[in-house]
């Protein structure tokens, strides 16, 4: 058994390059499916699956990040490890690339689980990332017009052994303040995963963060795969209820995948080794 589900945020449609935002979410599927179904470990999908949108420039996230109020490109990211527990994160990163896979060797090479800014780039360039020499060139100008107001991308899996990773990446909120800190590099309110479930949010991360979402979703699921589609549905009302809006993926130790929205939509793909398959922009 195995199961995969990426999310390309949930937010409004206005100003998105859906085309494209489809064909990446399933070029993104095709490539995370394969890997599964031959073995591959969920860390190493949920991380390549996030890499690839990353890279696609279509998302708000990675290459497709837009700069903050001062102009400066800062991103969050993490990744969990649900087998042994271990996390990754980096916050206002900026200056090198690619987020998601620096968060993997915050997890991996150092006894850390977030580094944050300055000291989250010097991290990065002494493991020998690439530095961005010049930002507005590097991420992709004009991907994600001005009108989008955020669009995490992010993955979770559940692979043949029965292991369970989650990953989030995002460029935040447009109009965002230096040195701003969303969800998405926060274990426990963008991402979480453990033995019996993995969780990648998106939206307004403040209220994300307010709520403890992803670890919400994990304590509520005590049985995730009969409870799912309500569990996320609960702790979307909750944020709805302070006046949040955004998404949650999900995916259960049974292979059960759900997702739940409450923006006009969310992008997701979602496979699983019973046969289902799904890539597309979720409307409500
Ligand atoms: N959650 C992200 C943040 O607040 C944004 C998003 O998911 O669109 O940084």
């Amino acid at each position: 058994v195995w199961a995969v589900g990426i999310h390309g945020g949930a937010g409004p449609l206005r100003g998105s390059q859906l085309d494209r935002q489809q064909a990446d979410l399933d070029a993104t599927l095709a490539w995370a499916e394969a890997e599964l179904r031959r073995g591959g470990a969920a860390l190493d999908v949920v991380e390549g699956a996030v890499c690839r949108m990353e890279d696609s420039g279509a998302f708000v996230a990675g290459r497709g990040a837009r700069p903050n109020t001062e102009g400066q490109y800062e991103l969050d990211a993490s990744i969990c490890d649900g087998r042994t527990r271990r996390c990754g994160a980096v916050a206002a990163l900026s200056g090198v690339y690619p987020p998601i896979t620096i968060a993997r060797a915050v997890m991996e090479r150092t006894k850390h689980v977030l580094l944050a800014g300055d000291g989250a780039r010097r991290f990065a360039l002494a493991n020998g990332f690439t530095a961005i020499g010049e930002p507005e060139r590097f991420f992709a100008p004009g991907a994600t017009p001005p009108g989008v107001t955020h669009g995490t991308v992010g993955a979770v899996a559940l692979d043949q052994s029965g292991a369970i990773a989650a990953a989030t990446s995002t460029g935040g909120t447009t109009g965002k303040l230096p040195g701003r800190v969303g969800d998405s590099p926060i274990v426990g309110a963008g991402s979480w995963a453990d033995d019996r479930i993995g969780v990648s949010c998106t939206g307004q991360g403040e209220f994300f963060i307010r709520t403890a979402a992803a670890h919400n979703v994990a304590v509520q699921a005590r049985d995730p795969d009969a409870l799912l589609p309500p569990v996320l549905d609960r702790v979307l009302a909750e944020i709805a209820a302070l006046g949040g809006e955004g998404g949650i993926l999900a995916v259960g130790a049974g292979g059960r995948i759900a997702y739940a929205f409450n923006t006009e939509a969310m992008r997701v793909a979602v496979a699983d080794s019973q046969g289902r398959r799904e890539a597309l922009i979720a409307r409500r």
